[in-house]
């Protein structure tokens, strides 16, 4: 049999069933059925009696007779129920459905193996629409110890595709089938890495012998996804750098060495001066640079951008920088300016509420290249703004910008547009300060370089952060009294969640109330932010606190990502337990950014569901970015992971990104070992490999889909 004819050439499925199997489970081919597997298995080994039957256990197994079957009225229609009994006692089995099928089928006084669920009642127990088999029958099939349950919908139970009629299906399918499965991977190689062979785990996967070659089948089977879509990430890495072409900033100039040595505040942690040598190699190779920069909130990610975009001016391009947040933008912009005072490199913000006129005037710049830098928000992208030779765009916080909305960079520079042929795209840096976990890094960015600022710039001191209860408000306020004494700033944030945005603005402007009377005119200034109100209005607030006129920012989490107020040493989270794990940790990555010892205090109610309990203890256990997003990649799964839709693209049968991280591993280095050895996949004991490659980019199109 060929598997790759629909599912009507296994014995026993119907067109009708066919259909069923392709609109409820998407299914197709004998091939989509051998891969669709059993999510559980229920071990049909134990036999019970119907004497030692408890309410605990929920599904079982016994031998028995029926001995007598009635029909019984009820308010609507009747139900059939038999009386079943072994040596040990009776029990009722009931149907609702199909009464008359069986009725017409079942035979009396014959012993039969029944499997199913009970329902209690009076503490006596009975079996609704038990699974039946003569004993007779049950003895004549290969049994496996275990019986696989595939996932099911309730269009088919109640169209009559039962748990047993899948059974058989795939029984049928593993026997006509058996010998067209094709086996990918040689023997040596199977050996080497400890592997079973194909049709020996796809049987063990459907009818396990045992629990041990069960685990051996799972194992073999999540290895062979993992391996093939770590093989289609590094192929697409390597034709990427010889296939797309970049521009070569091959020498550091003035620009670079002036800054560098004569406007620097400060020394290069080792670990950006790391980082700045990989991008360094990067943009001097020929090839595009499509990196993601990964570092922990007030690593020092900026500064490397910085130095990153005066090699591109040095080379004769100009550079670009996009931010999240008008209010991150404006930052930027004052901070890289201030930087570069005393340079003679021209630096502009553009966002959305850049006035007409002084828009023309960037365009313009830009055009001509007189411009260097251009600082902004997603305004960047619209078509008007044009470059002479846009070399360079960094992306900041990155999870907020799409992949459609990166690929329009591509077409910015009139240096590529002007030739269609062979465009070539600037170097992208994308900054995140969001750690990516390190297994959804591999699966899902596998074909991005990621580079790590693992190590913060020295004299920072650990943000102290504590959990307290709504009901110690009074002691939290006296304490910020105390810090606002000392001269230190404070945040207060509230949670603006979108489906209970109105409520959450009551309770914002409830707090800004309760806060304005505990810390009263003209001893204290309060500025508040939040995300209706204008931008004119956010930043006169904003800069009001920047400048140290208030001394208390209330806002919602529009000031999460890259504000940088190093006086401010207090963060307030309200309703803590309702934000996201990455988002308390971005929030809390806004103080402890000055020399003087910061705070970190997480509000709650009492009520706390698990999930919330634990995002607040490993935010008072460690301020570790990554061990942070594990623990929230543990919590939410890889879907929901900011940045990371496109990890829905792995379509993943079998294999999970988190619980399988080892496995996930080893595949990844046993594909980097083969195409070291074997690039192009042309040795005879990898053809098979490449064979199966060549179907997956033809059906799984993970190509196009990741960018
Ligand atoms: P992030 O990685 O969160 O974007 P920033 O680039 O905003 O961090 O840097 C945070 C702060 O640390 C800034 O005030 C910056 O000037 C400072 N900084 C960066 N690198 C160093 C360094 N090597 N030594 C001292 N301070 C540094
Ligand atoms: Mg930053």
């Amino acid at each position: 049999m060929n598997l790759n004819q629909p599912v009507t050439y296994i014995k026993g499925v119907s067109v009708a069933r066919a259909e069923l199997l392709y609109t409820e489970l998407g299914i197709k081919t004998c091939n989509d059925l051998l891969y669709l597997f059993p999510f559980r298995y229920v071990d049909k080994t134990q036999f019970y009696t119907i004497k030692d039957l408890q309410q605990n256990t929920s599904e079982v197994q016994l031998v028995g007779r029926i001995t007598s079957i009635k029909t019984v009225k009820q308010k609507r229609g009747s139900r059939l129920v038999a009386t079943f009994s072994d040596n040990s006692g009776t029990m009722e089995l009931v149907w609702f459905k199909g009464a008359k099928w069986i009725k017409d089928n079942l035979k009396v006084n014959e012993p039969y193996v029944i499997y199913g669920k009970l329902n209690w009642y009076n503490n006596t127990p009975n079996m609704p629409h038990p699974e039946m088999e003569l004993v007779s029958e049950y003895k004549k099939k290969l049994q496996s110890a275990m019986q696989p349950v595939y996932p099911s919908t309730e269009k088919l139970t109640n169209k009559g595709i039962s748990h047993k009629i899948m059974r058989t299906m795939f029984q049928n399918l593993l026997q006509q089938g058996f010998e067209s499965i094709e086996e990918p991977f040689a023997t040596t190689f199977r050996n080497e890495h400890g592997l079973l062979n194909k049709k020996e785990a796809l049987l063990n996967i459907h009818f396990p012998k045992n629990q041990e070659l069960l685990a051996k089948a799972q194992y073999r089977l999540k290895f062979e996804e993992l391996f093939f879509i770590q093989l289609q990430l590094l192929l697409k890495k390597l034709i990427n750098k010889s296939k797309i072409k970049g521009f070569v900033f091959e020498h550091v100039g003035e620009y670079f060495n002036d800054f560098y040595n004569n406007h620097l505040p400060f020394d290069l942690t080792n670990a950006q001066k790391r980082v700045l040598k990989e991008i360094r190699k990067d943009v001097a190779s020929g090839a595009h640079m499509n990196r993601l920069l990964q570092g922990d909130v007030g690593s020092g990610k900026t500064i490397v951008g910085l130095l990153t975009m005066l090699l591109a001016i040095d080379n004769g391009y100009q550079a670009t920088i996009m931010a999240p947040t008008e209010i991150l933008a404006t930052q930027h912009y004052n901070g890289i300016s201030e930087l570069l005072e005393g340079t003679s490199i021209k630096v502009a913000l553009l966002t959305g509420s850049t006035k007409t006129k002084r828009r023309r005037e960037i365009h313009e710049a830009l055009e001509d290249g007189t411009l260097h830098i251009l600082i902004g928000t997603h305004a960047i992208l619209e078509d008007k703004v044009q470059f002479k030779q846009l070399g360079l765009a960094i992306i900041d916080e990155q999870h907020r910008f799409g992949v459609a909305q990166r690929s329009k960079l591509w077409k910015k520079s009139a240096l590529s547009s002007s030739d269609t042929e062979g465009v070539v795209p600037p170097h992208i840096l994308v900054m995140t300060a969001t750690p990516i976990p390190r297994t959804l890094a591999m699966s899902v960015y596998g074909d991005l370089d990621v580079s790590v600022i693992d190590e913060l710039p020295p004299g920072r001191k650990m943000v102290k952060t504590v959990h307290r209860y709504d009901s110690n408000r009074l002691g939290v306020f006296k304490f910020l009294k105390d810090e606002i004494e000392k001269g230190r700033q404070v945040y207060v944030v509230y949670p603006l969640i979108q489906e209970s945005e109105a409520m959450d603005y009551k309770d914002l402007m409830d707090g800004y109330e309760s806060i304005s009377r505990e810390f009263p005119l003209p001893k204290y200034q309060i500025s508040i932010v939040h995300g209706q109100m204008k931008p004119a209005d956010k930043d006169h607030e904003m800069e009001r606190f920047v400048k140290g006129e208030t001394q208390i920012m209330v806002a919602t989490t529009v000031i999460e990502v890259g504000v940088n107020v190093p006086n401010a040493s207090v963060m307030i989270i309200e309703s803590a337990e309702r934000f996201g794990l990455s988002q308390l940790h971005q929030l809390r990555g806004r103080v402890g950014r000055g020399a003087e010892q910061s705070y970190c205090i997480l509000l709650s109610s009492f009520k706390l569901s698990s999930d919330g309990k634990t995002r607040l203890k490993t935010m008072v256990d460690t301020s570790d970015g990554f061990k942070i997003a594990e623990v929230d990649l543990k919590l939410r799964g890889p879907g929901n992971i900011m940045g990371t839709q496109q990890s829905g693209v792995l379509n993943l049968k079998i294999a999970d990104v988190v619980k399988d991280s080892p496995i996930l591993y080893e595949a990844r280095q046993v594909a980097i070992h083969l195409l070291n050895e074997d690039p192009n996949l042309s040795k005879p004991e990898h053809q098979r490999i490449l064979k199966r490659l060549l179907i997956l980019q033809k059906t799984s199109g993970i190509w196009s889909k990741i960018s």
